[in-house]
């Protein structure tokens, strides 16, 4: 044994010679080897450098001691890892978190990053770093368990030489450099999206000398390294924002954190299509059945003390520190917001689920420490979200091990972030890189524009210091309450808002005390009652019934998956709806159903909408008195006009959802309450949504913007920064940007294919008649007289458009109806131009009109 161990050390060791030595001199010490061989006598022993030991190799190096031990040399830098004989071939989890980046490069703090399995493995004399693959479930007592690798391409992220190794413990020592200062594990710089700018901002190459090692520390059940990457870039085109200070030398940090994977017995929890958790998905390739899904709900482990009581405190309660960073006036309200969830909790059978603890000014941890779940407080140069919840989990079950919340503070101000409101949602939603994320988050850029249209509203009636003061509490509130809800494994649930008729919301009698919707977790509107005497809550201040019974699904204690069926048997009753990201409206032509909207509120959405347009227009009436004050500029006002019109803009968007629109419902086949799956919207709803947008967005005084408020809708000059374009208000795009918005979905492809395909199972209204309907509330009021320059602009873009369905470069995605329709109003549209009458600008556009129509017409031929 002893021998066998000396042989296998002894053949160690010229391995590492031979490996560490340049490759010539290697060679020229083998050749010189066998030139001596003939030599007869005895040679005295060859001095062979004795193979060093882990402590030899560490001697000079500041030990880590944890999960894994990490040395770090005391005078290079040089980082080493200790890998224990019993971590060989063990799965760890790998999570990963930014420090701090940019958004420029699509990167910020807290930002969640990989979170995955991985395995070291040995391979004779090196180990490798092996990423598994979680997506497949196999029966272990079928036979085909056996082939559970067949096909999958395990990750083999980075080999490593063994430099040392304990025969006794059978401990190895790896040089870890490679490991950390490199993107092995993560992918930390975005590829450039296709078809991006030359001029977009680019980091450059990952630069091996500046790049380092931050902090290391080693805990018993993690071990997490900060990483400073940074990437050079000797030439820069774009450098930047003001946040990047140097755009050839780019920092981004990075901690990266390898977990024990937990062994407790808990026990996962599978999806359910009824409620709404984030899921780590994974197909059972044993299964005969047509719904093979073993979908890991995201979820706390969270156990009863007390398993007999009906309530019990948890073993382990979810506990939140406010992050010493957070203004002092706001930690009541968030507080008070984060421990609301303990409703839903006791309905789950747990008293004190979450608590909420305050960082100590002088803790000795800080907030990138995964043991510690925070919500932080940011003011970033350019946010990127207005909150954002996101969590790790162990991606073999689903269980939660930590979560945090990034608050940003500019959502809580008067300063417009972005400045183009105006039914823009969509660069909103994809101006950086990270945006694909299903935990990222836009609420809190949501919210501010309700808070702002809340102001102008409160200003308008006079409104104390102090009722402004508990409105924003209230968005601050709900926006807590909905990055709460991300953490505890909660997605969206955009179809909420159906909770309360408007007459309802507008009686602070019925609401006080109640959630303005189903769930916080939904992107709501404000709720303004139109009678000041009976203004009840702005937001919601506490979480809904939709809520409370998520959290039942996914955490009431139960023996078996079955036990959970009479409660998910309730998705049924109204309050409980539930419709996420994946199915709702807000880009155009996405999804069916328009219940499943963001910035609606109340189950009468064309009502509310027309509510929320009808006082955009009286706020704009007063708003220049309201925001003009002595001895400041017009930046204000101008914010206000913008924050009006978004507003109007997201009512005209949500009401163009019916068009077309199908009502989905996913209960099971014969559930109690359940209706057939898709039911398309009545005739009645389609017209009145159709009439609404007609009057409020395409007739020719749609949008009474007050002349004499534009000449003052001028934002503070600053430095150079109108060099970007020039500052003058741009009123007839800023109407035809928001006419667009809604056009877009009402003549969308997948809208007009649904039109028709659905008057097979109940829709009413036609749609080759609801082209018709369009193209009359576009043209017949003013086609024989004089045209208003904005109707001209929506005419000659909505004759584009039809163009563009029969000859335009997208005309392949609209279907033979259609085409006929956009053919059929062409024509239409023709026999009204061809009067010419009108004032010269009204005939140069019926011109031009006329032009477009027949080349198209020619073009078909
Ligand atoms: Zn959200």
């Amino acid at each position: 044994m002893i021998r066998l161990k000396r042989n296998l050390l002894l053949t160690m060791a010229v391995v590492m010679v031979t490996v560490a030595l340049p490759m010539n001199e290697a060679l020229a010490q083998k050749k010189k080897k066998k030139s001596d061989a003939p030599v007869v006598a005895a040679p005295a022993p060859e001095k062979k450098p004795e193979k060093k030991s882990i402590a030899e190799l560490t001697k000079g190096s500041k030990k880590f001691e944890g999960l894994f031990t990490f040395y770090q040399d005391t005078v290079s830098g040089e980082l080493k890892m200790e890998v224990a004989k019993d971590q060989l071939g063990k799965e760890f989890i790998y999570f990963a978190q930014i420090g701090d980046g940019v958004t420029d490069a699509g990167t910020f703090r807290g930002a969640y990053g990989e979170n995955n399995i991985f395995k070291i493995v040995r391979y004779f004399n090196r180990v490798e770093f092996v990423k598994q693959n979680v997506s497949h479930y196999f029966d272990p007592s079928n036979p085909l368990s056996r082939s559970a690798d067949a096909n999958i391409s395990p990750g083999i992220m980075a080999s490593a030489k063994i430099e040392a190794e304990d025969a006794e413990k059978g401990t190895i020592l790896i040089k870890a450099d490679n490991l950390f200062l490199k993107e092995t594990f993560s992918q930390i710089k975005n590829p450039p999206f296709p078809g991006e700018s030359p001029m977009a901002f680019r980091l450059g190459n990952l630069d091996s000398e500046k790049t380092k090692v931050l902090a290391i520390r080693s805990y018993e059940k993690n071990t997490d390294l900060a990483v400073e990457y940074v990437y050079n870039n000797p030439s820069v085109l774009n450098g930047g924002s003001s946040a990047v200070t140097d755009g050839r030398n780019v920092s981004i940090k990075v901690f990266h954190s390898l977990i024990e994977l937990p062994d407790n017995g808990y026990e996962p929890r599978f999806d359910d299509p009824r409620v709404g958790f984030f899921t780590t998905e994974v197909t059972d390739m044993t299964s005969a059945s047509a719904t093979p899904f073993r979908d890991l709900i995201h979820r706390w482990d969270l156990r009863k003390k007390d398993p007999n009581a009906a309530i019990s405190d948890p073993v382990e309660p979810i506990v939140f520190w406010i992050e010493n960073s957070t203004p002092m006036e706001w930690r009541g309200t968030i507080m008070d917001a984060v421990l609301e969830w303990n409703k839903a909790f006791e309905k789950a059978g747990f008293k004190n689920a979450v608590q909420v603890k305050i960082q100590p000014d002088d803790a000795d941890w800080d907030a990138g420490d995964i043991r510690y779940n925070v919500l932080r407080w940011t003011s970033s140069p350019n946010p990127p979200f207005g909150g954002y919840g996101p969590s790790f989990v162990n991606p073999r079950t689903g269980q939660i091990l930590g979560a945090d919340i990034m608050l940003e503070f500019v959502y809580h101000t008067n300063r417009v972030v972005y400045d183009k409101l105006f039914g823009e949602e969509a660069a909103l939603e994809t101006h950086t890189s990270l945006g694909n994320q299903p935990h990222f988050c836009f609420v809190g850029a949501h919210l501010q524009n309700n808070m702002m249209f809340g102001q102008a509203f409160l200003r308008a009636h006079g409104a104390s210091d102090l009722e402004m003061e508990g409105m924003k509490k209230e968005a601050m509130a709900e926006l807590l309450m909905h990055e709460v809800g991300h953490t505890l494994g909660l997605n969206h649930n955009m179809k909420a808002s159906q909770l309360f008729s408007p007459k309802e919301l507008a009686d602070k009698n019925v609401i006080e005390g109640k959630a303005l919707s189903g769930s916080v977790m939904d992107y709501l509107a404000i709720n303004l009652s139109p009678d000041k005497n009976t203004q009840g809550h702005y937001f919601s201040t506490t979480v809904g019934p939709y809520d409370v019974w998520a959290i039942q699904a996914g955490y009431t204690p139960v023996k078996s998956q079955a036990e959970l069926d009479p409660i998910l048997a309730l998705s049924t009753k109204p309050e409980l709806t539930f419709g996420n990201d994946a199915d709702d409206m807000r880009a155009p032509g996405k999804a069916i159903d328009p219940r499943v909207m963001i910035g609606d509120l109340s189950n009468d959405q064309i009502a509310y909408s027309i509510h929320m347009m009808e006082t955009s227009k009286k706020l704009m009436e007063g708003i220049k008195e309201k925001y003009s004050k002595e001895g400041q500029s017009y930046q204000e006002l101008t914010q206000a006009y913008s924050v009006l019109m978004g507003t109007y803009t997201t009512a005209g968007g949500v009401m163009s959802r019916y068009i077309g629109g199908v009502y989905v419902d996913r209960a099971m086949a014969g559930q109690e309450g359940a209706t057939q799956p898709y039911t398309p919207v009545s005739l009645k709803d389609q017209k009145r949504a159709l009439d609404a947008i007609s009057k409020y967005m395409l007739a020719p005084n749609a949008y009474q913007i007050p002349e004499d408020l534009i000449n003052y809708l001028a934002r503070q000059r600053r430095g150079f920064n109108f060099f970007g374009g020039p500052e003058d208000p741009k009123i007839h795009q800023q109407v035809l940007n928001s006419q667009r918005s809604v056009l877009a979905h009402m003549t969308h492809p997948n809208t007009l294919q649904r039109m028709v395909d659905s008057e097979l199972y109940g829709n009413e209204y036609n749609m080759a008649t609801y082209m018709s309907d369009l193209t009359k509330a576009i043209f017949d009021a003013d086609i024989n007289g004089n045209v208003n320059t904005f109707r001209q602009n929506l005419q000659i873009e909505y004759v584009n458009t039809l163009k563009g369905m029969v000859t335009g470069p997208q005309s392949n995605r609209y279907n033979n109806f259609a085409k006929s329709a956009a053919l059929y109003n062409l024509n239409y549209i023709k026999t009204k131009v061809n009067n010419s009458s009108g004032n010269v600008s009204s005939k140069a556009h019926k011109d031009h009109l006329k032009l477009v129509i027949n080349n198209t017409l020619e073009d078909v031929k």
